[in-house]
C-alpha cells in the first residue's frame, strides 16, 4: 500500500483510542496511512509514490479538567495549496506566506535552519523591520539569530530609534534605582532614589537645566505591597512622601495603607512627619451593591491649602500650618462621617469637607453649618453637591434632584447603565462614561447635553485590571479619553471629535504637564525579544501630533511645565525636550 490518497482518494483521517489508568500516550502506526513515508519534517510524511504531503499529529484528548488524557488520537491531513508549497519549496517567501497557518509546532523554526546561509541578508531584512504580524516563533529565532551572529550590530539596532534627543545631565550611583521623580519649580526637581544593597533611601534635587545636584536628604523606605499610589507628590508649594506598612487583609493589598507621610519645603526641610490612620474597606453590603459593585473605598490623599495641611485621621479632620509647624485643628466628625481628604475652602472662607459617603459644610471658625451622608458609597462628588454611584444613580442633596440613567436596548429592555470610570468635571459639566460604548456629557442640572457612541477603559468594574492609569483627561479646552486596544478620542469640550486614533495595544499614561497639550504613553510590545518598549506621543490641542519618542525605561519619568521628559536609563537620568525641533 501507498499512501490513503494514492489508494483511495482520501484527504484526512482520525483515530483514538482509549487510554486505561495513569497512562498518557499511545504509539500511533504511520505507515498504514501512508506506507514508504520519507519524513521530510518533524510530522510531516511525503508519499513516495504519488508525492502527497501529509500532517500526521498525535495528541492526547478528553475532558481538560481530568488530570490525565483519556483518548489519544492521530490525525492525518493532506496538505494542499501553500501549505504543501512551503514544505515541497521551504524558502522564506513561501514561509511568510503561511501567515497564521498551523503547521507543527517545530516546522518554522526548522525552516528558517535549513535557510539560514543561503538567505542570510533577507533574514537580516526581516528581522530588522520589526514586523509585529509574524508568528511568534519566527520572531523568537530571528532574534535568538541575528544576536548570536553579530552581537554588535544586534545590541546597536536595539538601541536605534530610542531616546532620540536625550541629553544624559545625571548619573547616578550604580546599583541604584529612582522610587518616584517629581518636579516642583519649571527645572527643579527631585528624584527619589534608592541605592546599594541595603535600599538606602534618599531625595536629591537637581536642576535640568544645569544638571547641578542640590538638597539631599534621607528617607525611610516608600510605601510598596498596596495599591499604587503617587508615594512622591508635590501639592501647594510643599513636596510630600509616603512610607511604611499597614495592613489592610492578608488577602487583598488595596486594603493597605501607608503608615507615615512626611511633608518637605522646597527647600528640603522636613517640616511634618505624622503617623497614618487611613481608612479603607470593600463595599460588601448587599444594599450598597445596588449602587456600587466590588469597589475599594478609601481616604488615601491630604489637601495643602494655603500653607495648611488637610488630612483625615480615624473619624477626626486634622489641619496642621506648615509655616509655623503645629496642629491648628483636631476634629471629631458627627454623624460616623469619615474625611476623604478633599477640602475646598470659598471666598468667604468657607470650608467644604468631602466625607467618604456625603460632604460637611463649616464656617471659617469651623462651626458646621451643614452637613449631608448617602446610605451609599458615591463613586464622585463634586463642589456643586452632584453625587455619582457606579450604577448610574446620581442625587443633589441641595437640588433633590434624583436620576438614574439607562440604555434602551434594541428588544425594548431598559439597562442601568454603569461607570466605566469616574465622571470628569467639565467646565459646564460632567463627562460621564458607561459600559455597552456609551457616554454622556450632562450640565450641572445632570441634563444630557450630548451623548457620544463611545467609552473609555473600565476602571471601576468588578473585572477592571487592578492600577489602571485615568484613561480621561480633561484640558483647559479638550476632552481626550482613551480604551485600551482600541481607541484614544479627542473631542472639545461641546463633544465634537476632532481626532480619533485607532490603537492595538494598552494605554499606560495619560495626562498633559501644561494644561493645554496631550501626552500619552502607550506599551509597544513587538514580540520582539523581551526589553521594555513604550511609545510616548504628544498633541497638540487640535490633535496634531508634536513628538513621538521610543522609551526602554519609564522609571523616574516626570514632565516639567514645559514639556521636559526625565527618566532614568542603564545608570544615567536623561532628559528629552518634547518641543525640540518646532
Ligand atoms: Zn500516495
Amino acid at each position: 500500500m501507498s499512501c490513503l490518497y494514492c489508494s483511495k482518494k482520501s484527504e484526512s483521517f482520525s483515530r483514538s483510542v482509549a487510554l486505561g489508568g495513569e497512562e498518557y500516550h499511545h504509539d500511533f502506526p504511520i505507515d498504514d496511512l501512508v506506507g514508504n513515508a520519507i519524513q521530510v519534517f518533524s510530522e510531516i510524511y511525503r508519499c513516495s509514490d504519488c508525492d502527497s504531503i501529509w500532517k500526521i499529529q498525535s495528541r492526547g484528548t478528553g475532558d481538560p479538567r481530568s488530570t490525565y488524557p483519556e483518548y489519544y488520537e492521530q490525525t492525518a491531513t493532506l496538505l494542499k495549496g501553500i501549505e504543501r508549497e512551503a514544505v515541497v519549496q521551504p524558502t522564506l517567501d513561501n514561509l511568510l506566506k503561511l501567515g497564521e497557518i498551523s503547521m507543527p509546532y517545530d516546522f518554522r523554526t526548522s525552516v528558517l535552519d535549513k535557510l539560514k546561509e543561503k538567505e542570510k541578508q533577507n533574514l537580516i531584512r526581516l528581522y530588522r523591520e520589526q514586523k509585529p504580524d509574524l508568528d511568534s516563533s519566527i520572531k523568537f529565532w530571528l532574534e535568538k539569530w541575528y544576536e548570536s551572529i553579530a552581537p554588535e550590530e544586534f545590541r546597536r539596532f536595539k538601541e536605534d530609534g530610542f531616546h532620540m534627543g536625550a541629553n544624559s545631565i545625571y548619573a547616578l550611583p550604580e546599583n541604584s534605582k529612582i522610587i518616584s521623580s517629581e518636579f516642583y519649580t519649571l527645572e527643579d526637581f527631585v528624584i527619589w532614589v534608592e541605592e546599594g544593597e541595603d535600599g538606602r533611601s534618599y531625595l536629591q534635587s537637581l536642576n535640568h537645566k544645569t544638571g547641578k545636584a542640590g538638597w539631599k536628604t534621607d528617607l525611610p523606605a516608600p510605601f510598596s505591597g498596596g495599591m499604587k499610589l503617587p508615594v512622591l507628590f508635590y501639592q501647594g508649594g510643599y513636596l510630600c512622601t509616603l512610607h511604611g506598612l499597614q495592613m489592610g487583609s492578608e488577602h487583598y493589598s488595596r486594603l493597605n495603607r501607608p503608615d507615615r507621610l512626611r511633608v518637605y519645603s522646597t527647600d528640603g526641610e522636613l517640616l511634618l512627619e505624622e503617623h497614618l490612620s487611613w481608612k479603607a474597606y470593600e463595599v460588601i453590603s448587599p444594599e450598597e451593591r445596588d449602587y456600587s459593585e466590588n469597589r475599594t473605598v478609601h481616604n488615601f490623599r491630604v489637601t495643602i491649602w494655603d500653607d495648611s495641611l488637610y488630612l483625615p485621621s480615624g473619624h477626626s479632620l486634622k489641619a496642621f500650618d506648615l509655616k509655623n509647624k503645629k496642629e491648628i485643628i483636631n476634629l471629631s466628625l458627627p454623624d460616623g462621617h469619615i474625611f476623604s481628604g478633599k477640602l475646598q475652602i470659598d471666598e468667604d472662607g468657607k470650608i467644604l469637607a468631602y466625607t467618604m459617603k456625603g460632604f460637611i459644610l463649616f464656617d471659617a471658625k469651623w462651626k458646621i453649618l451643614s452637613s449631608w451622608k448617602s446610605p451609599y458609597h458615591p463613586v464622585f462628588m463634586d463642589s456643586n453637591m452632584n453625587v455619582f454611584y457606579y450604577y448610574a444613580h446620581v442625587e443633589n442633596p441641595r437640588t433633590h434632584v434624583v436620576k438614574e440613567f439607562q440604555q434602551k436596548m434594541e428588544s425594548g429592555v431598559s439597562l442601568t447603565h454603569f461607570l466605566r470610570t469616574t465622571p470628569a468635571p467639565l467646565p459646564n459639566g460632567y463627562f460621564v462614561p458607561f459600559a455597552y460604548d456609551e457616554s454622556y456629557i450632562l450640565n450641572f442640572d445632570l441634563e444630557i447635553v450630548k451623548k457620544i457612541p463611545y467609552t473609555c477603559t473600565d476602571t471601576l468594574g468588578p473585572h477592571a485590571l487592578d492600577d489602571k492609569p485615568e484613561p480621561t483627561l480633561v484640558t483647559e479646552n479638550r476632552l481626550v479619553f482613551c480604551e485600551d486596544y482600541k481607541q484614544i478620542r479627542l473631542f472639545s469640550l461641546e463633544g465634537e471629535e476632532i481626532r480619533v486614533s485607532p490603537s492595538e495595544v494598552p494605554f499606560v499614561n495619560l495626562f498633559t504637564f501644561d494644561g493645554k497639550n496631550i501626552c500619552f504613553v502607550q506599551s509597544n510590545y513587538t514580540g520582539y525579544g523581551v526589553d521594555d518598549n513604550y511609545l510616548l506621543t504628544l498633541w497638540n490641542p487640535e490633535g496634531q501630533e508634536i513628538n513621538q519618542v521610543k522609551l526602554r525605561s519609564l522609571e523616574g519619568f516626570a514632565v516639567s511645565f514645559h514639556g521636559y521628559l526625565i527618566f532614568k536609563y542603564q545608570s544615567e537620568l536623561l532628559c528629552i525636550d518634547l518641543f525640540k525641533g518646532i
